[in-house]
């Protein structure tokens, strides 16, 4: 079967541009290894429109109702390892499967990006985190660090300072510029919270758990958690093979409407090059790029 939209991922703009996908009458599929993706690491979304207050986990399954209710078919447990262009069709590697398409909407995300410190890799699980929402349950009446400074790394860690006996934010900068302003007065509010600025961890040291780090200023600092959300990393290298435009951190170039440098190929959400990366955006970025592919194979069907 050929379809007509392929959407390569189950994240929010996969979910949000499918529905649009579907109402354009357009044979739609999502694919993906898991549905939800990284909202779903949040445990507050307070700047949905529409949705005053819940968690991503919330926000996520409303989406996938959305999706379904609008008969998207959608199919998870594989990954996409390769996609190539051959004429006017996208060939779509799914696991063992090779599916068709007329366009594709590459919305694969990011993944987490790592300190690259000594005793980071070998404590990962045993202390070392990368996502709050999941772990501050482990951390009841212990003392972690937090280490980032934009707003989810500060929104996250109001969630940890639910659990933890107090939570060290560590940020390489002298001032948190990029954290939302109500997320900052609730940390400066959150007794339990305090920062160090202007530095940097060195070092995770524990035998087979978290027992301290070390800090760039020669300090040491006992700790039973080290939290690390520092910025993402585009998931792209499956779309190799389609020589797709980049920018310098690896994301995929994008225009306005979503259209990438190469016909009938869109982009959406995290894995774009769209500065501001939130769910509303690449939620926008999903259904803008439904309509161009809609617009794309309706001017392929005159033309031929
Ligand atoms: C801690 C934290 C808090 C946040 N808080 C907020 C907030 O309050 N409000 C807000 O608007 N935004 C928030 N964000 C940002 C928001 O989560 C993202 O902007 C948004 O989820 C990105 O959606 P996406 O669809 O682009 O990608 P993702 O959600 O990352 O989805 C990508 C999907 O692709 C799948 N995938 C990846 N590779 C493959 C492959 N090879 N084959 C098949 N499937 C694949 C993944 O499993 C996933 O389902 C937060 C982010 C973090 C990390």
């Amino acid at each position: 079967m050929l379809y007509d939209m392929i959407f390569i991922g189950g994240g929010v703009a996969a979910l949000g541009g499918s529905i649009y996908a579907k109402r354009y009458n357009m044979e739609t599929l999502i694919l993906t290894d898991t549905l939800g993706g990284t909202i779903t690491q949040t445990h507050l979304v307070e700047n949905y429109p529409g949705f005053p207050s819940v968690t991503g986990q919330e926000l996520a399954e409303h989406l996938i109702e959305h999706a379904k209710a609008n008969n998207v078919e959608i199919r998870q447990g594989s990954r996409v390892n390769r996609v190539t262009k051959e004429g006017d069709t996208f060939k779509i590697e799914y696991g063992k499967e090779i599916l068709e398409s007329r366009t594709v909407v590459l919305a694969t995300g990011t993944t987490y990006r790592k300190l690259g410190v000594p005793g980071e890799e070998e404590l990962k699980g045993r202390g070392v985190s990368y996502c709050a929402t999941c772990d501050a349950g482990f951390f009841k009446g212990k003392n972690v660090i937090m280490v980032g400074g934009g707003d989810s790394a500060v929104k996250e860690s109001l969630i940890l300072a639910e659990h933890a006996a107090h939570v060290t934010i560590v940020y390489r900068k002298s001032e948190f510029s990029k954290a939302e302003p109500i997320n900052l007065a609730r940390m400066e509010a959150t007794e339990n919270i305090s920062t160090k600025l202007s530095t940097n961890v060195t070092e995770i040291i524990g035998e087979t758990k978290v027992e301290k780090v070390k800090f760039d200023t020669g300090e040491e600092m006992a700790v039973d958690g080290v939290f690390i959300e520092i910025g993402r990393i585009p998931i792209t290298s499956m779309f190799d093979e389609l020589n797709l435009e980049k920018n310098e951190k690896g994301e995929i170039i994008v225009n306005p409407m979503s259209e990438t440098s190469v016909p009938g190929c869109y982009s959406a959400g995290d894995i774009t090059d769209m500065e501001w990366k939130q769910a509303i955006g690449g939620v926008a970025q999903g259904t803008k790029a439904a309509y161009m592919g809609f617009s794309f194979i309706s001017a392929q069907k005159l033309k031929s």
